[in-house]
């Protein structure tokens, strides 16, 4: 929404139950599954593993002078650390303030599918990463609402607040990820297919919205699809869940947040959680 949009709507979000509060990456360990690939998820599209270099890794996080990237061609994982702090300065009228962060994060190099897909609709933390660093959150608020509409008034004009823990975050895309309001259609892939502006913490990328199919009518239940170039990923949505609603692969990566006097004070807000839920 505008920046202006967010001002008016200020009041109204304070009355809102609050949520997305950070819940840890534990949800994952209920995920995992064999490496099988092929397997069908929602939706009826194939997953299919990817293999991907350190090289095209890190160029996908050349944007951003917030993250560094720690990767060893042939290793099953990468590494990276991100302080969580955007490039811009948010407006965001959440009662909790935007402080650094130690976030730690650990993904898939090889992306391998899993025998079922795992939802990830009643995740309240941290469900993939943006290229620029900034944790992205379960689609739904404490409530089990859509965060987005119920939560998008507290958000600045690139579509992301802070947690009672102090945790800028988004639940959908932001216009930011590439740096602030940068068109993301200017960052098209050399075929046309949107920019990689994310990943999932079981491996699989995360592409902006396809405008052709902003809904996502040709991806799964997860928000994927696979192509000849990229294998299966996944794409943004301008609808519900707006991220993906599954991991389709095998949900073995992880993410910790390990800031210490961060100075984060916030005492939560009416019909929230206390603090540290
Ligand atoms: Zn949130
Ligand atoms: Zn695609």
């Amino acid at each position: 929404m505008s920046a202006g949009a967010v001002r008016m709507a200020a009041g109204l979000a304070l009355l809102l139950a609050w949520g997305c509060g950070e819940d840890s990456a534990d949800a994952l360990s209920t995920g995992g599954g064999s490496t099988t690939t092929g397997v069908a998820v929602d939706g009826g599209h194939a997953c299919e593993g990817v293999t991907r270099s350190c090289a095209d890794v890190e160029a996908s996080f050349s944007a951003s002078s917030n993250v560094v990237v720690d990767c060893t061609d042939g290793e099953s994982t990468f590494t990276f650390s991100s302080s969580g702090v955007p490039s811009y300065d948010s407006d965001q009228s959440t009662p909790n303030e935007v402080k650094i962060q130690a976030w730690t994060v650990t993904i898939p190099l090889t992306a391998t599918c899993a025998d079922t897909a795992t939802s990830v609709l009643d995740s309240r933390g941290e469900i993939a990463f943006t290229v620029a660093g900034i944790p992205i959150y379960g689609p739904q608020d404490a409530t089990g609402g859509d965060a987005i509409i119920n939560e998008g008034p507290s958000m600045d004009g690139c579509w992301g607040h802070a947690d009672n823990n102090c945790r800028y975050h988004h639940h959908s895309e932001s216009p930011c990820v590439f740096g602030e309001n940068t068109d993301l259609d200017t960052q098209q892939e050399a075929d046309g297919h949107p920019p990689l502006v994310a990943y999932a913490l079981d491996g699989f990328a995360i592409y902006a919205v396809d405008s052709d199919d902003s809904e996502g009518e040709s991806l799964d239940g997860c928000n994927g699809h696979t192509d000849s170039l990229r294998g299966y990923h996944y794409h943004m949505t301008t609808d519900f869940p707006y991220t993906i609603g599954c991991y389709a692969g095998a949900a073995t990566g992880s993410s910790i947040a390990t800031a210490e006097d961060n100075g984060c004070e916030t005492a939560g807000a009416p019909g929230g959680p206390p603090p540290g839920q």
